[in-house]
């Protein structure tokens, strides 16, 4: 998962009751749910088959606030106990095989499945978040990851809809009248965190990858244009890391389904990965926000975290860095070693000013931040692979890999195999990268410089140090991220000719820019036209800003541009035409009902918080878009009802 930092909540139910792996083995579960979207309930029965390796008087399976109906093990229905967190059987067993424990269970989960849109005209949706969320909210089972199980999941639905989980389907049909069942098997076990389900209306295209997985990309069904900006390179990326990693990928197939307001970019959930529909954009938002990286990240996960998991939080960075370093890696495939290296120079830039701000940690810290898990993580390996050479990293992830496939892993366990393959003793790398609290920034940097002559180049054009040569340098033939670096030093160096630069460049003149010379107007005029929406929102503010008699034109040019998913243009032009007398005086009403209509909850949480604080600098949240502001308070993202309680502090002051 990208952004996330509730793994240590994981980690802490860990703490309680990591000791039943040790005599009980869940191995399988069969699993009947069925969803009631119009209550937010769902409902069904799981059955668990387990091995008792040892005698015992009890055993456990975590259930939040459930009712639990009945429980029946091995077939005859027993005693249990419930504290509305575990549910306890409290019986004598003997070591044995193959026992079964069934539980009949009803509830409305409060976190870990959401009901999207169900009381709004937001999409109609259900969706799962296992990891820092519990699946036992919505289904009795075992929140430790160290207890990997084989999920066979029947979901009912209402038949409208499409049903998504992990596994093969198998069948869909329809079962009662309004209802449709789908049955979805998985071949190989997991941990409970990995269980997904996705209910909603989709398109889907199925491409199959080099090695015939079949590769499922979901869509909704009025974005057909946007499915290839959108899914760009999927099938390259798989190829890729098949090839790269040397393992195949381990699972049945690869879904990805867009949701509406999700709680992190992305999650790797086994073989389906459910990222945020922000993503879902056209070509043009393609040069501003484009899925690659997430999608990259996730797929990643599915080796790593997935076919083999932490044992706990402190080694947390075999996921998360392993994912970060692996979709550099495919990036670095699709995009070049010059985008390789920016990405490394640009991350350990963040981890330095993390360092200056006292907030480094161990890699090997469960308290350490996102920033470190998957950056960190990722510099650690890519610094280990400079180290001991590529065959002896490459091989020793294939064995780390079919080593412990279907297994929990520690970092002991990774360290050891690329040891044992480049017969090197690693500890004085391991005490610098994991167990150093510092980012040692300075080899960082001795390895980009040694390794990428671009990095060199960036490094060395610096417009502050050399006054003089800031014009040569936007002329010359250096690298858009160098030019770019010169342009926010002093973009009064910018000449017209360097507006015949690349989108990059001419993004970073758009943002940097702010005061036009007059003899520019003409050119920077042209930034309107640019196929990014950050460049066009920059260049119209900052050409409305400068140039008073081209607002009522800027606004015309700019009118049926709506931006990304979170309509960065239009709400932007809506601002500046209420504000501008001389342009459509008889409209500005409309305008205004517009911005208040985008705070409604139907629209996405990114939209509306910007929707909500363009009002708030008009003074124009009124009591409809109080009564939306006092509604997001209860959205089922933190981010929102953040942004909601700050803003109605604020106005209440
Ligand atoms: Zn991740």
């Amino acid at each position: 998962m990208k952004n996330l930092f509730s793994f240590l909540i994981i980690l802490l139910a860990l703490k309680n009751h990591a000791q039943q792996t040790d005599f009980v083995d869940f191995k399988h579960a069969a699993a009947e749910i069925n969803i009631e979207p119009d209550q937010g309930s769902v409902e069904g029965q799981v059955i668990y088959t387990f091995d008792l390796l040892q005698d015992t008087d009890s055993i456990f399976l975590d259930a939040r606030n459930m009712t639990i109906e009945r429980v029946r093990l091995n077939g005859r229905l027993v005693n249990f106990e419930y504290d509305s967190m575990r549910l306890i059987i409290r019986q004598s067993l003997n070591k044995n095989k193959n026992n079964s424990i069934g539980i009949a269970f009803k509830t409305q989960p409060k976190q870990a499945m959401y009901f999207v849109g169900w009381n709004d005209d937001a999409p109609n949706q259900v969706w799962t978040q296992g990891q820092g969320k519990y699946t036992s909210h919505w289904l009795p089972s075992i929140d430790d990851m160290n207890d990997k199980i084989e999920f066979d999941l029947m979901i009912n639905a209402p038949s409208e809809y499409e049903v998504i989980a992990n596994g093969k389907l198998i069948r869909s049909q329809n079962s009662e009248i309004g209802l449709r069942s789908w049955f979805y098997d998985m071949r190989d076990p997991m941990s409970s965190y990995l269980l997904a389900i996705v209910v909603g209306k989709y398109n889907k295209k199925v491409v199959k990858s080099e090695s015939g997985v079949p590769l499922e990309m979901y869509y909704y069904p009025q974005d057909s244009m946007k499915f290839e900006p959108t899914y760009r390179y999927s099938r390259a990326m798989f190829d890729f890391l098949e090839r790269e990693i040397g393992v195949s990928y381990p699972w049945q197939n690869y879904k990805q389904i867009p949701v509406h307001d999700f709680l992190y970019a992305g999650m790797e959930n086994t073989g389906t990965t459910i990222f945020s529909d922000s993503f879902v954009i056209d070509s043009i938002g393609f040069t501003d926000n484009s899925y690659v990286h997430v999608n990259a990240h996730e797929l990643a996960h599915q080796w790593f975290g997935n076919l083999v998991t932490e044992v706990s939080g402190k080694h947390h960075w075999l996921q998360e860095g392993f994912a970060t370093y692996y979709a550099l890696l495919a990036e670095r495939h699709l995009f070049g070693n010059n985008h390789f290296y920016w990405k490394l120079y640009e991350s350990a830039q963040q981890l330095n000013q993390q360092d200056i701000n006292g907030g480094s940690t161990a890699l090997l810290d469960p308290n350490s931040s996102s920033l470190t898990f998957y950056q960190k993580g990722a510099w650690t390996l890519y610094m280990l692979r400079e180290l001991v050479g590529d065959y002896a990293f490459q091989t020793g992830i294939i064995n780390y890999l079919e080593k412990y496939a279907f297994k929990n892993v520690s970092t002991g366990d990774f360290i050891y195999e690329i040891e044992r393959v480049s017969e090197q003793d690693l500890t004085a790398f391991t005490d610098v990268w994991l167990k150093q609290v510092e980012f040692p920034m300075e080899r960082a940097m001795d390895a980009l410089k040694h390794n990428s002559t671009f990095i060199q180049e960036y490094l060395m054009v610096d417009c502050e140090v050399e006054t003089s040569k800031c014009k040569d340098y936007l002329l010359s033939g250096i690298s858009d991220e160098a030019k770019s670096k010169v342009i926010a030093q002093d973009p009064s160096k910018i000449t017209a000719e360097v507006f015949r630069s690349s989108t990059k460049v001419r993004q970073a003149i758009a943002m940097h820019l702010k005061k036009i010379p007059s003899d520019l107007k003409s050119e920077y005029e042209t930034l309107l036209k640019d196929p990014s929406y950050i460049t066009i929102e920059n260049a119209l503010f900052n050409l409305w800003n400068n140039f008073k008699v081209g607002r009522v034109e800027y606004l015309k040019q700019t009118e049926h541009i709506h931006g990304l998913h979170h309509k960065n243009v239009r709400l932007l032009w809506l601002l500046l035409a209420i504000v501008t007398p001389e342009f459509n005086p008889d409209l500005k009403e409309s305008y205004k009902n517009e911005l208040i209509d985008y705070t409604a909850p139907s629209y996405n949480f990114e939209l509306r918080m910007n929707a909500f604080q363009y009002l708030e600098m008009l003074k124009s949240c009124n009591e409809a878009c109080l009564k939306n502001l006092e509604e997001a308070k209860t959205h089922h993202n933190w981010q929102m009802v953040k942004f909601a309680k700050a803003l109605l502090d604020k106005t209440k002051n």
